[in-house]
């Protein structure tokens, strides 16, 4: 296999965390198995990474009940046709994908031919924020806003301590920086870090499995970053004071990507 799997368990169930190697940008695939049941959280930027996700979670033997995609960024929309099941999204993610799927995926197609999806697969289903009740399992989805992406999907497990936090959170990998909520998205981490004892197992969207220390992690990249943006223009320079900065940190192929968001070619308008 060329990804990686963490096993994570709480109770009665247990998180898989498919991690892809360094040129499927780290990005995380969340097989969350229930006693009945898997729900999968994200579907991989390159198909063969989706196809090896695919393969792990038909070994586990329970029926894939739902497939969730947490925002519209290509590293965890554009494995979908793999799975050949309906996705479910927040309706505001689901919207964005109808919207721009198939140029992000034209983009990405662009650069790696057929490892990447030609056009995205769009949300049939809509999940709207509040709880649901499987079982004896208690299930939160939230919307988080303004983080890492405008509108992003999150499901929590109260009576577990687990937080699926996808990007909300990275874990020693380069954050996206591409929407520039730095601000929005560091008072969202202080707010979590402040109820910290809520959620004691926090699955990020890239890199492995962690605990609450993973709020002061990423509000110190974000200060750092905020600040590093303010002073250098140059996107060579801004990279190279980054992967000093963060010596081990993986994900430099995510630097690469969102370079022409930070620093837009002075043609073009917003
Ligand atoms: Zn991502």
């Amino acid at each position: 296999m060329l990804g990686t799997i963490a096993k994570t368990f709480a109770k009665d169930i247990a998180v898989h965390t498919y991690t892809a190697p360094e040129e499927g940008w780290v990005v995380n695939t969340q097989i969350i198995e229930l006693p009945a049941e898997l729900f999968i959280v994200d579907t991989q930027y390159m198909l063969p990474f989706a196809e090896e996700v695919a393969a792990y979670a038909a070994k586990l033997n329970k029926p894939i009940s739902r497939l969730y995609v947490t925002h519209f960024h290509p590293d965890h929309i554009l494995g979908a046709q793999v799975f050949n099941m309906p996705i479910t999204a927040l309706a505001e993610v689901k919207s964005k994908i109808e919207a721009v799927g198939d140029r992000v995926a034209a983009e990405e197609h662009e650069k790696h031919g057929d490892r990447i999806a030609k056009t995205a697969v769009k949300p049939t289903q809509i999940v709207a924020p509040g709880r649901e009740t499987i079982g004896e399992i208690q299930i939160d989805f939230i919307r988080m806003q303004n983080a890492e992406t405008a509108d992003a999907l999150m499901i929590a497990f109260p009576g577990r301590g687990v937080l699926v936090a996808q990007d909300f959170l990275y874990n020693r990998v380069h954050s996206f920086l591409g929407e520039r909520s730095f601000d929005t998205w560091a008072a969202a981490l202080r707010d979590y870090q402040l109820n910290a004892t809520k959620y004691r197992i926090l699955l990020p969207g890239h890199g492995q499995p962690a605990g609450v220390e993973l709020y002061g992690e990423n509000l110190a990249y974000l200060s750092f970053t905020k600040r590093l943006l303010q002073d250098v223009r140059d996107p060579a320079i801004f990279k190279s004071r980054l992967v000093s900065a963060f010596p081990n940190y993986a994900g430099r192929t995510l630097l690469d990507h969102e370079s022409r968001f930070l620093f837009p070619p002075k043609s073009a308008s917003a």
